[in-house]
């Protein structure tokens, strides 16, 4: 089923808050397998919002609307779907005695706005609210429905969960399941390269690739009459596709890298330490997002300058004279060097040229060198990225930094060939 959402509210087209229902119902009505075609944003105005609905139904089977359906004199959404709707708004009996009651309980009078809230469509499905006090309420006219939410996203996820979903389940004849792989080391235009006979194929499940921050992800889903039938679906191509991509895959739950790594650090309880120049301490501040990553993680230290790098972790003078700060023997002498002083099971470090200048010949913006303890070996790894920004240069060192120590954790290989260096 297509349909549209429509946030009612001038508050919203001011820029006063943000738009959170929209994004809630989206992703709500995706997992239910309804087609999201539109969103659109209304101030309180009767016409317009009249406009918008003959604008969406014209493509749409349904349309969603929060907001606007409260008591004071800017709320005008439901007389403005009523009359839309070809409908009259009536006392609706359950929530005039609810609402008499709270008053009688909060010793207030009974004032002509209150009133209001009791008026619905009188040939609407009511979706009673157990958080505010306006109702929510569907409409039907010619094969299309008009389903209205109140516009405080408590009250409106509250009976979004409780009562329309439900109602939306049970129009649907299918359901959709997805799941969304997460892959690093291999960019979004040779993940669809490889995919490639696949996604030709693809009817259901479909298969559609996405670029993130230096990965990418894929996102596999499939629309079955249940649920079983769409899940087994989904993890049958997932299997395919991780077959193909191999080990770049690190995640098929959606997770970041860092909460992969940490989680299995937690669960293994291998304790970590870090030393950090050009991402200075990125690496560690990701680290610590991961909830309970405090058993394992040991220290952090930034070593930026040359003193530094000596003074804290017993890099040498003469290295740092003959291959520079950015070469893999500084890597491995911070690695090692943190594992004397720590005794962590992971010494991770990483030197390298961020930019956007500071590159020479030898050593370009965006090349980089990890290295990482583990084990009684050091292992080295080399990256150039050739990129220029400084941003993408860290965070693409900070993921491969969890990509070593996952792969470490998994027994599997560090990408082979002129990118290794060290004593493995
Ligand atoms: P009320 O009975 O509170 O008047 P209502 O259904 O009339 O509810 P609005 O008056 O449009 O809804 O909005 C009430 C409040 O809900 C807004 O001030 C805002 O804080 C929040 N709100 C409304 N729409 C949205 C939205 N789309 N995203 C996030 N918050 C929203
Ligand atoms: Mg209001």
């Amino acid at each position: 089923m297509k349909c549209a959402i429509i946030s009612v509210g001038t508050e919203l087209l001011m820029g006063q808050i943000v738009d959170t229902n929209a994004v809630f119902l989206s992703r709500e009505l995706n997992t239910l397998g309804y087609d999201v075609l539109y969103r659109y944003t209304v101030g309180d105005n009767d016409g317009r919002l009249e406009q918008i609905l003959e604008l969406a139904l014209n493509d749409c089977d349904m349309v969603l609307t929060t907001g606007g359906l409260g008591p004071t004199e800017d709320d005008m959404t439901k007389e403005t779907v009523a009359r839309f709707m070809d409908d009259v708004l009536v006392e609706y009996l359950p929530a005039k005695e609810w609402l008499l009651k709270a008053k009688e309980r909060r010793g207030k009078t009974f004032t002509d706005n209150n009133f209001k809230q009791i008026l619905l469509p009188s040939k609407s499905t009511v979706f009673p609210t157990q958080v505010g006090t306006a109702p929510g309420f569907c409409c039907e006219k010619d094969g299309k429905y008009v389903i209205c939410m109140p516009g405080p996203p408590r009250e409106m996820t509250d009976m979004f969960k409780r009562r329309i979903r439900p109602f939306l389940e049970s129009m649907q004849d299918n359901v959709i399941y997805y799941r969304t792989l997460r892959i690093f080391g291999k960019g979004e235009s040779l993940v669809e390269t490889e995919l490639l006979d696949l996604i030709d194929a693809q009817t259901d499940p479909t298969i559609a690739t996405y670029a993130k921050m230096c990965e990418c992800s894929v996102r596999v889903a499939s629309k079955r009459p249940t649920l079983e039938e769409a899940a087994n679906a989904v993890v049958d191509m997932c299997g395919k596709i991780k077959e193909i991509l191999g080990d770049c895959v690190y995640s098929d739950e959606d997770e970041d890298l860092a909460e992969v790594v940490g989680r299995k650090l937690i669960a293994a309880g291998t304790t970590i330490s870090c030393a950090e120049s050009c991402t200075g301490g990125m690496f560690a501040s990701r680290l610590t997002d991961v909830p309970g990553i405090s058993e394992v993680f040991e220290r952090g230290i930034v070593t930026y300058t040359e003193r530094a790098k000596m003074e804290e972790l017993g890099v040498t003078r003469s290295v740092l004279e003959q291959e520079t700060a950015v070469s893999p023997t500084v890597a491995l002498q911070m690695a090692e060097g943190l594992a004397a002083k720590t005794g962590s099971d992971i010494c991770i470090s990483v030197t390298g040229v961020a930019g956007p200048s500071g590159g020479t010949g030898e050593h370009p913006v965006g090349q980089y060198f990890c290295g990482c303890t583990y084990k009684g070996k050091t292992i080295v790894k080399k990256v150039e990225t050739h990129h220029h920004e400084r941003d993408f240069n860290r965070y693409h060192a900070v993921l491969t930094m969890f990509d070593m120590i996952n792969r470490l954790l998994e027994g599997m290989e560090i990408r082979s060939g002129k990118d290794i260096w060290g004593n493995q």
